[in-house]
């Protein structure tokens, strides 16, 4: 199946970065927030984004303009009949995505897929929340959407090889490099960097070093951009400690457990850059 048309749900930071690639690679977008307000701020960042492309020379303004008139904004699912592809990018809450889920499969066709940008929930349960568990995968794009080059694509249990062949060959269309992974907790991207996250602050907790000496070693001796604690404190500390908790459920393993000391820093509201304090001050 090819896909032409696509509804994105959620115009915020990930929906809009979606709307965006998939409007510029040539698909007709369906942008759907709670509220116009929501879904113009979406087409408002799409606008802006687009414009800093176009300055950079890497896309003319006619580029921009064709991709801008792409996309409509809604915040009914009207249009939503003849779409071929649903990605969902609306909050981080499992309730709320198995409802927009449910709905979706109500009203799309039913051979539509429909995907979740969820960067730690279960695809599978998303997936039994509607009547076609094999045309539901997890799309899992990374901030910026239109800069960062990778995408997880999350085979849920029931997932078939054809959704699955579907949208890799959708995601190379929209200059992605897809990786294939399975429905675990975590996935792999952020199993793995949140297990290197939680022991640098071990580390930071049990006195190896001070946390610049930490962030020195990984930028430094590891070729990593950041150190994990500048890391932690862009991510925020509250979301680490939530993929740590998930992590620890979904896989019963001790070596999950969250560090206290990360613990301690979310209870006193020390939460990384947007809270002004984590393991470094910042001035908001
Ligand atoms: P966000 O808060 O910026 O945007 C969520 C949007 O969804 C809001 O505009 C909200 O109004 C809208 N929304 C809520 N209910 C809706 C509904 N029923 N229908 C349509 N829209 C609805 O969140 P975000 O950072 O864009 O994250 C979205 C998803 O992407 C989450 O699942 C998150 O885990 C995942 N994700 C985020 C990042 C990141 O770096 N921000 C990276 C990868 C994946």
């Amino acid at each position: 199946m090819e896909i032409k048309k696509v509804l994105v749900l959620g115009a915020g930071t990930m929906g809009n970065g979606i709307a965006h690639v998939c409007a510029q690679a040539g698909l007709e977008v369906l942008l759907k927030d709670i509220s116009d307000e929501f879904v113009q701020r979406g087409i408002s960042a799409i606008e802006k984004n687009l414009g800093r492309m176009v300055k950079k020379e890497k896309i003319t303004e006619n580029d921009k303009q064709a991709a801008l008139g792409r996309i409509k904004a809604v915040t009914t699912y009207d249009g939503a009949e003849d779409a071929q592809l649903m990605v969902e990018a609306v909050n981080e809450n499992i309730e709320l995505k198995k409802k927009v889920f449910k709905d979706c499969d109500a009203v799309m066709p039913a051979d539509a897929i429909l995907a979740t940008n969820t960067s730690s929930q279960s695809i599978t349960q998303v997936a039994a929340a509607t009547g076609r568990p094999d045309r539901v995968i997890g799309m899992h794009f990374f901030n910026p959407v239109p800069m960062m080059k990778l995408i997880e694509i999350i085979r849920g249990y029931d997932t078939s090889d054809e959704t699955y062949k579907t949208i890799e060959a959708l995601s190379v269309k929209l200059g992605k490099t897809p990786i294939e992974i399975n429905d675990f907790p975590g996935f792999a991207t952020s199993r793995l960097i949140m297990i290197m996250i939680n022991e640098a602050v071990f580390a930071l907790w049990e006195g190896v070093g001070d946390a610049e000496s930490i962030d020195t070693g990984m930028k430094l001796g590891m070729n990593h951009p950041m150190g994990p604690l500048t890391l932690a404190d862009f991510i925020g500390l509250d979301v680490c400690l939530n993929v740590m908790e998930r992590l620890t459920t979904g896989y019963g393993d001790p070596k999950y457990r969250p560090c206290p000391l990360l613990k301690k820093m979310v209870d006193a509201g020390h939460l990384g850059r947007k809270s002004g304090r984590g393991f470094y001050t910042y001035d908001n």
